[in-house]
């Protein structure tokens, strides 16, 4: 099974100090290989340090009394339209796709699928898609007037983008947990600013190396390098950066958005004071964290320096 991993990853599998890290992180059996680049299953070790960061991530949402949410892996159609990802990252989405027919449909799915046929192509569009980020499920939540002090959110889910790598960090199925903030056009931007302040502050905490960064989406096509220059103009996306050892430049563990009145128009949220609402949203890459740490760290958690372990309360579950 780690044939698909070891495939197409740069590094010498097999020589001491050159196999790539996800090589690494599959032999050592904290990630457990599906057969398809960018997805894993996560070992018990792996799933612990997962826990103790989203704990972490929870006292911070607990502090700004937060609404704790805990969302599925796939999002209503009509929500996800309204988020306009699809205007941006069309390449990144993925949908979910339903067996609706009778009988004579069914023979000739079990048909297609022996004899290696187009099976796919006899399902049909279910009304949900796949979660591209934590926080797109809590707009619909707010639709209506706000409290005056909007509303917060410690939200978190398997979110899956499809850009299939045999790079460690980049995966198509993975967790996101945000701290959201969905109020006035200030009280967004402060949100954005104490958050990345905070983040960067506990990411330093875990022992890694941060830097905060402008940075911009993805953004698909000739209109979206417009957005994304724009993007970065207004320093509308800050990321927090940390180098990993075993893959090459600086990569994004936690991200510091300001939406604007992005999801405030589409949703129909207002402000007490009558305003089309503005959001900000915190989000932490959780798998990106704890690969992370494993690598900067060690392959053992229960050999990390003692300060770290004790953050995330890893003192008794690994001894
Ligand atoms: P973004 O909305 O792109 O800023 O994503 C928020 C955070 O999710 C990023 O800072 C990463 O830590 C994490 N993330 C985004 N894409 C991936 C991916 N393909 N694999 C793993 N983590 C990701
Ligand atoms: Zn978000």
């Amino acid at each position: 099974m780690t044939d698909i991993i070891r495939a197409g990853t740069p590094g010498t599998p097999g020589t001491p100090g050159t196999e790539s890290l996800v090589c690494r992180l599959v032999d050592a059996e904290l990630l457990v290989p599906t057969g398809v680049l960018g997805l894993y299953g996560r070992s018990g070790t792996y799933q612990d340090v997962a826990d103790g960061i989203g704990a972490m991530v929870r006292r911070w949402g607990a502090s700004l009394g937060a609404r704790r949410l805990h969302l599925p892996p796939v999002l209503g159609r009509a929500t996800f339209a309204h988020t306009n990802y699809l205007e941006s990252f069309p390449d990144l989405m993925g949908s979910v796709h339903v067996f609706s027919g009778g009988n004579p449909e069914h023979k000739e799915l079990l048909r297609r699928v022996e004899s290696g046929g187009d099976w796919p192509a006899l399902l049909e569009p279910a009304d949900v898609v796949l979660a591209s980020a934590a926080c797109h499920g809590v707009y619909p939540l707010c639709t209506g007037v706000l409290p005056i002090e909007g509303r917060t959110f410690d939200v978190q889910s398997y979110c899956f983008r499809h850009e299939p790598s045999p790079q460690a960090a980049r995966m198509q199925s993975f967790v996101m947990h945000e701290i959201a903030h969905v109020g006035t056009a200030d009280g967004a931007w402060n949100h954005r600013e104490e958050g990345l302040a905070h983040g960067l502050r506990m990411l330093s905490g875990l022992g890694l190396d941060m830097s905060a960064v402008p940075a911009s989406d993805p953004f698909f096509g000739r209109v979206g390098a417009v957005l994304a220059a724009g993007q970065l103009d207004e320093e509308l996306k800050m990321e927090g950066v940390t180098a990993i050892p075993g893959t090459q430049g600086m990569t994004a563990i936690m991200s510091a958005n300001s939406h604007r009145d992005h999801f405030g128009v589409p949703f129909g949220i207002e402000t007490a004071g009558g305003a089309v609402a503005h959001s900000a949203c915190v989000a932490f890459g959780v798998d990106r964290i704890v690969v992370a740490l494993l690598a900067v760290h060690g392959l053992d958690p229960a050999s990390w320096p003692s300060g770290v372990r004790d953050q995330l309360g890893l003192a008794g579950s690994l001894a």
